[in-house]
């Protein structure tokens, strides 16, 4: 396993690789990895001949200061944990190498970075196009792998690929969870133990407004969910919305088309969490 710090030297080494007949997986992530992102590195060693791991905690997607400076940072441990799993490169760069000059661009995916985590954090998808658009153009995989509980971010991936006509396929790879429901995140590490003890009343809500959603509507769903998360005092939901699965408008009734899914974002004191669940009734 090689840690690669340089653009140019991680995309020489991948395109060598694809003239040989190999096929790359890429996996991107900001480190401070769980079993969730190594799950994904699971799938694209399974896919592919050679797997790319990068991690790199972009600062152009935190809208909140204090959450970048907050967030994990473990490259050490990162690199110890992928190293069983027999992935074939690290790309670490710095953020000097991936913003050499401040990254001006704007992208517009209609409806898809407006809404749920778009509207609430301003500038996030801008940031995550910008970052991801860059590790494609370092890294041009035949496969990107993304996990789920980013469901707003798989499906900003998808319409950037296809308006950046950017040939890699994105694979979606199923949330990882605790065995209590929590769904794993690096942000959980900065839970506190009252915290962590109580967060795992969010999925179990999702759970629940499934049964719930049966003899319910749309909305006395969405305003149960909040209610009942917003009744432990650890919890603040944002935002709950049940959205199309492709087009993440609200949905407003069941009989509506299409797949549904739950998508919501709690505060936890200073941590922001966010999963989904689908709704296939
Ligand atoms: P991050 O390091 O948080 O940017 O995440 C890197 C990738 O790992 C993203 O595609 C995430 O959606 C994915 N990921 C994070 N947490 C999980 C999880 N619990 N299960 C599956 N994938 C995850």
């Amino acid at each position: 396993m090689q840690v690669i710090k340089s653009v140019a030297e991680i995309r020489e080494i991948v395109k060598e690789k694809q003239k040989n007949g190999k096929m790359v997986g890429f996996v991107p992530t900001m480190g401070a990895l769980h079993k969730g992102h190594l799950s994904l590195v699971s799938s694209s060693k399974k896919d592919n001949d050679i797997t790319v791991v990068s991690i790199f905690v972009n600062p152009t997607q935190f809208n909140d200061k204090e959450d970048l400076k907050n967030y994990p940072r473990m490259l050490d441990n990162d690199i110890q944990l992928l190293a069983p799993l027999n992935v074939d490169f690290i790309f670490a760069p710095t953020e000097e190498e991936m913003y050499p000059e401040p990254d001006e661009r704007d992208f517009d995916f209609g409806n898809l970075d407006k809404v749920m985590e778009g509207a609430h954090r301003p500038g996030h998808f801008r940031g995550v196009a910008q970052i991801v658009s860059k590790l494609f153009a370092a890294i041009p995989a035949n496969r990107a792998y993304f996990g789920d509980k980013d469901f707003q971010q798989v499906a900003v991936i998808k319409a950037m690929v296809k308006q950046l006509d950017i040939p890699i396929k994105i694979i979606p790879c199923p949330i990882v969870r605790e065995e209590d429901g929590l769904a794993l995140s690096s942000r959980n590490l900065r839970l506190n133990s009252t915290q962590r003890a109580n967060a795992p009343l969010i999925y179990s809500t999702l759970k629940m407004s499934r049964e719930f959603a049966q003899n319910n509507t749309i909305e006395d769903t969405r305003k149960w969910v909040c209610s009942t998360i917003d009744a432990n005092s650890e919890l603040k939901t944002e935002y709950f919305e049940i959205v199309d699965e492709n087009t993440l408008c609200p949905v407003k009734s069941w009989e509506e088309q299409g797949n549904k899914v739950g998508c919501i974002a709690v505060q936890v004191g200073e941590i922001r969490l966010i999963d989904n669940i689908r709704f296939n009734l």
